[in-house]
C-alpha cells in the first residue's frame, strides 16, 4: 500500500504540467523609469488552426526563450486540422492556462480573425470569449471585439493579393469606430515600412510578432536571427498593466537587427543600455573610447556630422573606437543609432555623456 502511494506521488511529480529543471535564457533590454520592459509575442498558432504544436508547447517555448507574455492566436475561420482537433476557439487558451500560471508567464486569450484580402487578417487579444467571433461578417466580429474591450491589430499588412499593403475601406471604418488599435509593423522577419508610416500617422500602437506555426528552433539567438518581439513598457508585469500599456501605445518592436518605436521610448531605452567610459588619449589628436552595450540589440552608432564613421557595438559587449578628440571635447557625443527607427527613414538620435578622463589618463584632445 505504502509503495503504491509513493508510486503515484512520483508519477504525479514527473507527469505534472511543468517539467522541473528547465533553463530560461534572459532577454536583455533595460526597464524605463517607472516601467518594466515586458518581452511579448502576440501572434502564433497551434494545432487548433494551422500550427504544428500543442498549445502548452507554446508556453514552454516562450518561458525558455525569456518572454513575459504571449497570446496563442489561432485562426477562427481557417482550421485545416478540424477533422482531428475539435474547433472551439477558446480551447488553446484553456489548455495552456495552467502551464502559463506555473511558469509565471502572462497568457492572453486571443484569436486571429481571418478573411481574404482585402481586408486581410486581424488579431484580437484580451478577449473574454473567442467563440462569438466565429461569424462571416467582419463588422459583426468586430462588434464583439469592441464589446469585450479587446485590443485589436491588423496583421502582416502587405502579405498577399493585388491589393496588398493598401489601407482600405475596412481599415478606415474600424479605425473610425475605434476598433483598430494597433498594427503589426513586423511579422516574422518582414518589416512593413508603409504600415510603420500609417501607425505613426494615425497614432496606432506598434506591434511585432513571430506568427510562428512550427516549433521554434533551440539554436541560440543572434543579432539578426531571433524571435520577433513587441517590447511593452508596462507599470508592472500583470495582465491589466500590459493591456493598459498596449492601449496607450507604449511599445517598441525588435525585428532582425532593428529596434523600431517612438523616440520617447527608444531614447531612454538606448541611453540606459549604453555606458561610455572615460576616453584615453591616442596619437595625433585622437582619443580611444570604450562604449559598453548592455542590451540585446547590436547598436550601430554614427557620430552626427561624420557619415564616414560607424561604431558597431555588438549585443552585451564593449566596443573600442578611435575618434577625433574634438568630437568629445565638450563631454558629449551626439550619435545617430542607425538601426533604431522612429520613422521608416528616421534613425534615433541620442546624446551620450562622455565622462572626463579618470586619474592616470590624459585629458582628451591634448596631443602627445
Ligand atoms: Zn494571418
Ligand atoms: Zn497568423
Amino acid at each position: 500500500m505504502r509503495s503504491s502511494r509513493w508510486y503515484i506521488a512520483i508519477l504525479l511529480l514527473f507527469s505534472g504540467p511543468l517539467a522541473s529543471g528547465q533553463v530560461r535564457q534572459e532577454i536583455h533590454f533595460p526597464d524605463l523609469p517607472g516601467q518594466r520592459t515586458l518581452k511579448c509575442d502576440f501572434h502564433m498558432h497551434s494545432v487548433f488552426s494551422d500550427g504544428e504544436v500543442w498549445p502548452t508547447v507554446r508556453v514552454n517555448e516562450a518561458w525558455r526563450q525569456g518572454l513575459d507574455a504571449i497570446s496563442i492566436t489561432d485562426h477562427i475561420e481557417y482550421r485545416p486540422h478540424k477533422n482531428d482537433v475539435k474547433t472551439n476557439p477558446n480551447r488553446p487558451f484553456e489548455i495552456a492556462a495552467d502551464k502559463a500560471r506555473e511558469c509565471g508567464l502572462l497568457l492572453i486569450r486571443g484569436a486571429e480573425i481571418t478573411h481574404d484580402t482585402p481586408p486581410g487578417h486581424f488579431n484580437a487579444i484580451f478577449l473574454a470569449d473567442a467563440a462569438p467571433l466565429d461569424t462571416k461578417d467582419i463588422y459583426e466580429a468586430y462588434g464583439h471585439v469592441g464589446r469585450q474591450k479587446a485590443f485589436a491589430f491588423w496583421n502582416h499588412p502587405g502579405w498577399q493579393g493585388p491589393e496588398r499593403g493598401q489601407w482600405g475601406e475596412v481599415q478606415t471604418r474600424l479605425f473610425e469606430n475605434k476598433q483598430l488599435h494597433g498594427i503589426e509593423i513586423c511579422n516574422g522577419e518582414v518589416y512593413y515600412a508603409d504600415a510603420h508610416r500609417w501607425a505613426v500617422e494615425k497614432g496606432l500602437t506598434l506591434v511585432g510578432n513571430s506568427d510562428e506555426h512550427t516549433p521554434f528552433s533551440d539554436l541560440p539567438w543572434t543579432a539578426t536571427s531571433h524571435r520577433t518581439l513587441t517590447l511593452v513598457f508596462a507599470r508592472q508585469k500583470s495582465e491589466g498593466a500590459l493591456r493598459e500599456a498596449l492601449f496607450a501605445g507604449r511599445t517598441a518592436v525588435w525585428c532582425q537587427n532593428r529596434l523600431i518605436g517612438p523616440e520617447r521610448y527608444l531614447a531612454p531605452l538606448i541611453a540606459a543600455s549604453l555606458e561610455v567610459r572615460p576616453p584615453r588619449q591616442g596619437r595625433k589628436g585622437a582619443v580611444w573610447l570604450e562604449i559598453a552595450n548592455r542590451c540585446e540589440l547590436e547598436l550601430q552608432l554614427q557620430p552626427t556630422g561624420n557619415a564616414r564613421t560607424q561604431m558597431t557595438v555588438p549585443a552585451r559587449a564593449t566596443g573600442l573606437f578611435k575618434l577625433d578628440a574634438r568630437a568629445v571635447a565638450k563631454g558629449e557625443l551626439i550619435c545617430k543609432v542607425l538601426n533604431c527607427l522612429t520613422d521608416p527613414n528616421q534613425p534615433l538620435e541620442i546624446k551620450l555623456t562622455v565622462p572626463t578622463p579618470t586619474a592616470g589618463t590624459q585629458p582628451a584632445g591634448r596631443q602627445e
